[in-house]
């Protein structure tokens, strides 16, 4: 009898029902392929997915969704799957970004001509660097449109990352090692020290790291993806809008989604991927599934951790040398409307002291339901408030508790100089830390965000999807474009593209 491991056949097996994977299962299993989905999580979305307490119903991570456009990556997958797109309005601004001691906020309007205006009042003379950001982001842009292969593995990658590349890619190339910190210096603007704030709380924000370590080419992407035609959205519902759809399409097609089910490990044999040891947690049992292609929608961390030393020693090497990756403190509320101000934008980001780092409640990301947005029972509304962290100290505390609390309790404090979170308007109070996040989306130590798109690890640096083993590929936010929902998509994408060339 043949080893249960020599008959994958065709079957596909991804690992995890975050956005990256549910995409890549979708989109395979619209292709004919037989494909099995196993989320260890109670509900699928991982990052972006929801919870619901007391009427209120709270996006876990993501709030704001790119790619909704029309031609965007959201709205050419549901194309593709014959889905209606998601309910969703644009954020305008995408955001406001309040500065240390100062009252009015810096306005990221959608309109660019607006956008421009508030540039130039807030940020005078810094014209040429967003000129540049300009030139680069369209020729970046026009490039990932044609979905090149980013880092390529193989000559069917390179193929299509040489005929994504165009005349007009040529402005970014002497951009390529670039960042922000030095272009700012080349144009003179290092000492603008609201600008370079300003940078460093928007770039931290999308890369995961500050404008002296961002790399241009992609600060340029993320600089520029809330203004029109692009744009940043708000989903009508909750965020779990995205997963539901995706999930609905996949089943549609014969694919299986199996949640509290863990793949425990992924099993090669002569340097091919032939299947994954899965456990349901329901029942305790275990079993192998036998795949032909795996997918993981885990972080590289997880990935090396679920292949041991079937790894290649260079790879285990390179993700253990990697510089540590951020983790979230984040407290969701349940409140009376009256505790928001007349007027307020639904996104904002606050830095409360220069001297203090962007993070740990001195820096808050703040998103507030709209009325009738689904979040909340009439006269109420959330209020989900997020800050970096490392993500250490929450494992090595001896007081995790008091840890905690003490993050909450901050974090309430802060927020009260902008909201009125008087005891009366409080409804409810939740906080999650990143070993929540290691509980409810199994990132290892509850890092989230992707690896930070230093020079050394963004685009054609990074982790490639292909994995040094045949047949198995990694989506998700640790690969190529990076963070986001739509950034997790287009891995999707490339990776159904190339097991489909395969
Ligand atoms: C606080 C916060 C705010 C954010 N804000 C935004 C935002 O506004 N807009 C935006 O676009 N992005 C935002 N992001 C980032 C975005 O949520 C993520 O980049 C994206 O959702 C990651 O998707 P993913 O598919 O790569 O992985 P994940 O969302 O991490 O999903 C992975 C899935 O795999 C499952 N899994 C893992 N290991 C296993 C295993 N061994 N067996 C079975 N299942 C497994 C997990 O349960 C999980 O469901 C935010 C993230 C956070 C944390």
């Amino acid at each position: 009898m043949a080893s249960p491991l020599a008959v994958g056949g065709n079957q596909v097996v991804v690992i995890g029902a975050g956005i990256g994977g549910l995409t890549a299962a979708a989109l395979l299993a619209r292709r004919g392929y037989p494909v099995k989905v196993f989320d260890q999580a109670l509900v699928p979305g991982g990052c972006a997915s929801t919870f619901k307490r007391r009427g209120f119903t709270f996006d876990v991570g993501a709030t704001q969704v790119a790619g909704l456009e029309p031609g965007g990556i959201h709205h050419q997958i549901f194309e593709t799957l014959g889905m209606p797109l998601p309910e969703a309005s644009p954020c305008d601004p995408a955001c406001a970004v309040f500065l240390p001691g100062e009252t009015e906020p810096i306005n990221v309007w959608r309109d660019p001509i607006a956008w421009q205006q508030e540039r130039q009042r807030q940020f005078p003379g810094s014209d040429p660097f967003w000129q540049l950001v300009k030139t680069l982001f369209q020729a970046g842009w026009r490039f990932q449109g044609r979905s090149p292969v980013l880092p390529p593995r193989n000559l069917w990658d390179l193929g299509r990352l040489l005929q994504a590349l165009r005349p007009d890619t040529l402005v970014t190339l002497p951009y390529t090692f670039a960042t922000v910190g030095q272009v700012l210096r080349q144009l003179g603007l290092a000492s603008d020290l609201r600008l370079k704030t300003f940078l460093d709380l928007q770039l931290k924000l999308y890369s995961q790291v500050e404008a002296e370590e961002t790399a241009m080419l992609y600060a340029a992407t993320a600089l520029s993806v809330s203004q029109a035609p692009q744009g940043l959205f708000h989903l009508q519902g909750s965020m779990q809008g995205l997963s539901d759809r995706l999930e609905k399409a996949l089943v549609r097609d014969g694919g299986l989604l199996q949640m509290r089910h863990r793949v425990q490990r992924i099993h090669t044999q002569a340097g091919r991927v032939v299947g994954v040891t899965v456990e349901n947690s329901k029942t305790g049992r275990t079993w192998v599934e036998p795949a032909n292609h795996v997918i993981a929608n885990v972080t590289v961390q997880n990935l090396v951790e679920l292949l041991g030393d079937q790894m290649p020693q260079g790879y285990r090497r390179r993700v253990a040398e990697l510089p540590p990756s951020s983790g979230a403190f984040v407290i969701y509320l349940g409140v009376e409307a009256a505790a928001i101000p007349p007027d307020c934008p639904p996104h904002l980001q606050f830095f409360y002291h220069y001297d203090g780092p962007i993070g740990d409640n001195n820096s808050l990301f703040v998103s507030v339901s709209r009325p009738g947005d689904g979040r909340a029972p009439a006269g109420q509304a959330t209020i989900i408030a997020s800050t970096f962290t490392d993500v250490a100290p929450w494992w090595h505390t001896t007081d995790y508790p008091a840890l905690k609390q003490t993050y909450l309790e901050g974090a309430i404090q802060r927020l009260s100089s902008y909201f009125d979170l008087s005891p009366g308007h409080l409804i409810h109070v939740e906080a999650a830390t990143p070993r929540t996040f290691a509980r409810y989306t199994a990132r290892q130590q509850g890092i989230v965000g992707g690896l930070g798109m230093r020079v050394s690890s963004y685009g054609p640096f990074g982790f490639a999807n292909r994995t040094p083993i045949a047949g198995l590929w990694l989506v998700g936010d640790s690969t190529h474009p990076g963070e986001g929902t739509a950034g997790v998509s287009y891995s999707a994408q490339t990776v159904v593209e190339q097991i489909a060339a395969a």
